[in-house]
C-alpha cells in the first residue's frame, strides 16, 4: 500500500466501503465525516451527483480513444474550460492521470522549452525543502522530502533546493500569508550566482506547501520570487496540486496570491477525485515556443496513453460545473473565515504550537513527542476518528485538515469539537506517559 506501514495496517485493516457527500461509511459499519476530502480531492463532495452522472452517461459513448495522432473533442472542450478558468494567459493544457505525471510533464516542458529557443544550456532545476511534488523521479529530485529522496538516490543531476518558509518562532498562529520571510526568496539569487542563469531552467514551488505541512507562503514571497525568474530568463512553475480548483477560496491560488507563473501542475480537484487526471497548464508563450521553436515536425515527444482519456473528460467538465455553477468556490471562500476563526479556537490547548490556514486548507502543528516525530500528530487523528468519528490526516506533526466545499458551518463545528476533545485526550495521554 502506498505510504502506508503495510505491517502494521494488515493487523487493523482500516478499510472504507462507500462515500456520500461528506461522509465514508466504514466496513465496521460507522459512518465518519471525511475532513480531508479523500486525499485533498474531493472538493464537490463524494459521489457529486453531476459527476456520477456524467460518467455514466460518457461511458455509453465513447470508452477510450487515443490522443497520439487523433483526438475526441471532449479533450480540447476541456482544455478550453481550463484556459478560460485559469489565471489570464495561461491558456494551453497538456493532459496527464496524476499530480506526479503532472509535475515531470512540467519539468520535462520548462527544460524543452528552453532549447526549443536556442538555449540549450539551460538544465538546471530548482525545488525547494519540505516541498512536495509527487513520487517520478523528476518529482522527488526537485522535492523537499529527505526520505524519500535518500531511499532512491541517486537523483537528477543539477538540482537545487530552496530554503522552506516554515518559521514558528516568527509566525505561528499567523492567519494566512505569515507576515516575515520574504527573504527567503533572495536565496534564488544566490543560486543565480553560484550557478549562472544560463544554466537555470526552471524553478518549482506549491504556492502552499500541503503534505509537508500546509505551509502558506510569507507575504510578498511568491512575487519575489516571479521578479526574480523574470530578471533572469527562468520559467516558474506553481504546483497546484492540492491549492488548484478552490481550495484556497479562488480558481487558483496563482489568482488569491495575485503572481501568475509560467506553468501551473494540477490533478486531483479537477475530476473530483472521481477517476485520474492531471493537467498542466501553462503560458501562451510557453506554448508558442513549441510551434514556433527548433523542434521537429512531433513538438513534444511526451505523453501517456491516457492522457485526456474520455471518462475523465467527462469527470472533469462535470466537476468544473459543481465548482463554477453550483457556486462550490465562492462557497469555500464564504467559509473559510468561520473555518479560521474555529481553528485558531485551539490555540491555547496543551501541544499546539500553530496553525496555519488558507482556504478551506489548515495544518495544527503538535509538539513533537520523545517517541519521534509525528507520534503526537497520528494520536490525535487516531482519537478524531475513534472518539468522534471525524476523518482527518496526521503528516508528520501537523493535522491537515481539507474538507470538501459542500460542509455547513455545523461540520466545522464538529471537526473542530473533535480536534479538541482528541488534543486534550493525547495530552492526557502523554502526561501519564511522562
Ligand atoms: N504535487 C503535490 C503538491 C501534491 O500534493 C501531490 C499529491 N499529494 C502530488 C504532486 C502528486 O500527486 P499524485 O499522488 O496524484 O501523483
Amino acid at each position: 500500500m502506498p505510504f502506508t506501514p503495510n505491517r502494521k495496517f494488515k493487523q487493523s485493516p482500516r478499510l472504507i466501503v462507500a462515500g456520500e457527500g461528506l461522509h465514508y461509511d466504514l466496513a465496521d459499519g460507522r459512518r465518519v465525516l471525511d475532513a480531508i476530502a479523500g486525499l485533498w480531492c474531493v472538493n464537490a463532495g463524494h459521489r457529486n451527483p453531476r459527476v456520477s452522472a456524467a460518467m455514466k452517461a460518457q461511458i455509453d459513448v465513447l470508452d477510450y480513444a487515443s490522443n497520439f495522432q487523433i483526438g475526441h473533442p471532449a479533450a480540447f472542450k476541456l482544455a478550453q474550460r481550463l484556459a478560460q478558468m485559469a489565471p489570464a494567459g495561461m491558456d494551453h493544457v497538456f493532459f496527464t492521470n496524476s499530480g506526479s505525471e503532472s509535475v515531470d510533464t512540467a519539468l520535462k516542458i520548462a527544460v524543452a522549452y528552453h532549447r526549443a529557443r536556442g538555449d540549450a544550456g539551460r538544465y538546471r532545476l530548482i525545488g525547494r525543502e519540505r516541498s512536495y511534488h509527487g513520487v517520478g523521479f523528476g518529482g522527488i529530485s526537485v522535492g523537499g522530502i529527505g526520505r524519500q529522496r535518500s531511499t532512491f538516490g541517486p537523483l537528477l543531476n543539477g538540482v537545487d533546493h530552496l530554503p522552506h518558509t516554515l518559521d514558528l518562532a516568527r509566525n505561528a498562529f499567523s492567519r494566512g500569508e505569515p507576515p516575515h520571510g520574504i527573504d527567503k526568496a533572495d536565496a534564488l539569487e544566490a543560486l543565480v550566482s553560484l550557478h549562472d542563469a544560463s544554466t537555470i531552467a526552471a524553478v518549482i514551488v506549491e504556492p502552499v506547501a500541503g503534505s509537508t505541512g500546509v505551509l502558506p507562503p510569507p507575504r510578498g514571497y511568491l512575487k519575489r520570487l516571479r521578479e526574480i525568474c523574470d530578471k533572469h530568463g527562468i520559467l516558474l512553475i506553481f504546483d497546484e496540486v492540492i491549492t488548484g480548483f478552490g481550495r484556497v477560496g479562488r480558481n487558483f491560488a496563482s489568482d488569491l496570491f495575485g503572481v501568475t507563473p509560467d506553468l501551473i501542475t494540477t490533478a486531483k480537484g479537477l475530476t473530483n477525485g472521481a477517476v485520474p487526471m492531471g493537467a498542466v497548464l501553462m503560458r501562451g508563450a510557453v506554448h508558442d515556443a513549441f510551434m514556433q521553436g527548433n523542434v521537429s515536425a512531433v513538438e513534444l515527444s511526451h505523453g501517456y496513453t491516457y492522457s485526456g482519456h474520455p471518462l475523465a473528460c467527462a469527470a472533469a467538465m462535470a466537476t468544473l460545473d459543481a465548482y463554477t455553477e453550483d457556486g462550490l468556490i465562492a462557497r469555500a471562500a464564504e467559509l473559510s473565515p468561520y473555518f479560521e476563526d474555529g481553528l485558531h479556537s485551539l490555540r491555547g490547548l496543551p501541544g499546539v504550537i500553530d496553525v496555519r490556514n488558507v482556504g478551506l486548507l489548515a495544518g495544527i502543528e503538535l509538539q513533537g513527542w520523545a517517541s519521534g516525530p509525528g507520534t503526537h500528530a497520528q494520536a490525535v487523528a487516531q482519537h478524531c476518528l475513534d472518539e468522534s468519528g471525524v476523518l482527518v490526516r496526521s503528516v508528520g506533526d501537523t493535522i491537515a485538515l481539507s474538507p470538501p466545499f459542500t460542509l455547513e458551518r455545523r461540520h466545522i463545528d464538529q471537526i473542530i469539537d473533535s480536534l479538541r476533545a482528541a488534543i486534550a485526550q493525547t495530552a492526557q495521554a502523554t502526561d501519564t506517559a511522562a
